[in-house]
């Protein structure tokens, strides 16, 4: 118990350092910048950051939300997003820890790795929807690679490889399918359906989830986004932030949503 709750927290302190890097990703990546180079520098004056105005969270509240240097406010989606990456790196370990009976197994380490790393893209691909109605491919893609490794590390820990062929096949499937309604219903109204970026996220969905799991998690998704819907009217809103959001729910919270849709549904 007393272990649990430190790797945990170990894990919250990792998730908001890597939350720290997605707000780099979340900034330059819509920009075409590079992420690697230059080091973090304030957008405003271009003044270099100092290792001691890079913590997570902390920093943000020791300068008051202001740059050090020409004193501009900075957003606070910065800390928002450490913090937000901190508690789900700590959840889905939390979720994980019973699978992951021995810490120094590496391929259960990897395991959990991929998973944190693909719901990370996830949520650097909603920031960044939110600001820009699009999503970048590479990003897209790279949460796609993560979801499918993630699958065979975990067939890798308990040696069944079907494990990782079924993540393939039902993303291939999520993906197709989609595709190919997006194709069906560009033909018969003469309008662009879906982008591409849809097709890659309902892989990665199906990856995470199995088939099932993506058309559950697809709905939840819907449902979420109803109010906000509503209250924006004409505006359109993102809806790569519903997708990931019912992902995440689905994959923490999988058993009692299953047991409550069969009691539904079966009564
Ligand atoms: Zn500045």
């Amino acid at each position: 118990m007393a272990e649990t709750l430190i790797w945990t927290l170990g894990v919250f302190l990792l998730g908001l350092m890597v939350g720290s890097f997605l707000n780099v990703v979340i900034h330059r990546t819509p920009r075409g910048e590079n992420i690697a180079w230059p080091g973090s520098h304030c957008p405003k004056c271009g003044e270099s950051l100092r290792w001691y105005h890079n913590v997570p969270l902390l920093s943000w509240i020791a300068l008051g939300g202001r740059c050090a240097f020409c004193r501009e406010p900075i957003s606070v989606r910065y800390p928002l997003v450490e913090l937000l990456n901190g508690l789900l790196w700590a959840a889905l370990y939390l979720k994980l820890a019973p699978q992951l009976q021995n810490h120094i197994d590496v391929a259960g380490l990897l395991y959990f790795l991929l998973i944190a790393a693909t719901f990370s893209a996830l949520l650097a691909l909603s920031m960044i929807d939110f600001e820009y109605l699009a999503v970048p491919d590479s990003i897209n893609f790279f949460a796609l690679v993560t979801a499918l490794l993630a699958a065979a590390a975990h067939a890798w820990q308990v040696g069944d490889w079907g494990i990782a062929l079924q993540a393939l096949r039902d993303a291939a499937i999520a993906a197709g399918g989609l595709w190919l309604l997006a194709w069906l219903i560009g033909k018969a109204t003469g309008k662009e359906a879906m982008g591409g970026a849809d097709v890659i996220v309902a892989g990665i969905m199906a990856a995470l989830l199995g088939l099932v799991g993506f058309f559950v998690a697809l709905f939840l998704s819907a449902i979420l986004a109803i109010v906000p819907s509503l209250l924006a009217r004409d505006t359109i809103i993102p809806f790569v932030p519903f997708l990931a959001l019912g992902t995440l729910i689905l994959y923490l919270l999988d058993r009692p949503i299953y047991h409550l849709l069969e009691r539904l549904i079966y009564g």
